[in-house]
């Protein structure tokens, strides 16, 4: 019996990591990501794309998989890489499901923590809520008239988790075909449709933390003292402005626009472009 089937320590093997992308993201967002915290993490981290890409496929091996979603940001091409990501946990037998953008930084340690305080015989949805409010959908019924339905879900921008026990329940909307024809009922984008499935179909219900953060969030309001203990980090543009984490160092910010390669320096110094960094 393995430790976590007695409700022993979670660990990073127990976790799947799915991180979505595409061709155009693959130097400029994914390269950032395997020097950063997917080196720490690579056994379980697997990226969605939609296209061949040698180079990437040199990186990641086996942990690149080519969807044959379109390179599109259209709510079917992105609900297309997301019912890849769910199919593919499904069949890896993990106990967790986490779902990140190519413009997330995680922190595993933080993750491990975050998903040890629930017990895997429970059903567990957490993220970030994408609104204040629940979000209200109008539902296509069989005989083409619409229900009022109305749900939380975790922005996908954010990052969120799933434990097995839930998405063991989601498979008749979430896999193969099904989340196409579920995205399809409601008219949303992928994260709003595993919201709705959770909330609608399954009964479930998204655990709000305020661990995880997205790009559509002021980022600079997260002191610096905390950023180590946060599961997921963005930057992005918002507002018209630069979006990134507050962080001297090492990498100023010209040479480290993301902050993200300061950031993994402040959890794993010891990094070897880290110590060069700091001139060590
Ligand atoms: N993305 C994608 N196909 C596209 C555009 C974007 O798969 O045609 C992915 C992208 O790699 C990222 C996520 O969708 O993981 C969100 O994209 P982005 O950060 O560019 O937009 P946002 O919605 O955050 O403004
Ligand atoms: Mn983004």
């Amino acid at each position: 019996v393995k430790p976590e089937q007695t409700g022993g320590s979670l660990t990073l093997g127990d976790i799947f990591i799915a991180v979505k992308t595409t061709k155009r993201f693959h130097q400029s967002r994914m390269e950032l990501l395997l020097d950063t915290w997917i080196s720490q993490a690579s056994e379980q981290t697997y990226v969605f794309t939609d296209e061949e890409d040698d180079a990437l496929k040199k990186r990641m091996g086996a942990h690149v998989i080519f969807t044959n979603c379109s390179a599109e940001h259209s709510h079917l091409a992105l609900s297309c890489k997301m019912a890849a990501e769910f199919d593919a946990f499904m069949v890896s037998g993990q106990s967790w499901f986490c779902h990140l953008d190519d413009d997330n930084y995680l922190n595993p340690r933080a993750l491990l923590k975050l998903l040890s305080s629930y017990s895997e015989t429970w059903d567990v949805y957490v993220g970030k809520p994408s609104l204040n409010r629940p979000i209200w959908a109008s539902e296509i019924l069989p005989n083409n008239q619409t229900k009022s339905v109305r749900f939380w879900f975790a922005t996908g921008g954010a990052g969120f988790c799933i434990s097995r026990k839930l998405a063991s329940k989601m498979v008749p909307w979430a896999s193969g075909r099904n989340f196409l024809s579920t995205s399809e009922l409601i008219r949303l984008p992928d994260d709003c449709t595993v919201g709705y499935i959770i909330e609608c179909k399954v009964g479930g219900q998204l655990l709000p933390s305020a661990l995880f953060h997205s790009h559509l969030e002021n980022l600079q309001l997260i002191p610096t003292s905390r950023l180590t203990q946060q599961v997921t980090l963005s930057y992005g543009v918002f507002e018209n402005k630069l979006n990134v984490i507050e962080l001297s160092g090492p990498f100023s910010p010209q040479e480290d626009p993301s902050r993200f390669r300061s950031l993994h320096c402040h959890l794993y110094p010891n990094t070897s472009w880290c110590l060069q960094a700091v001139g060590w």
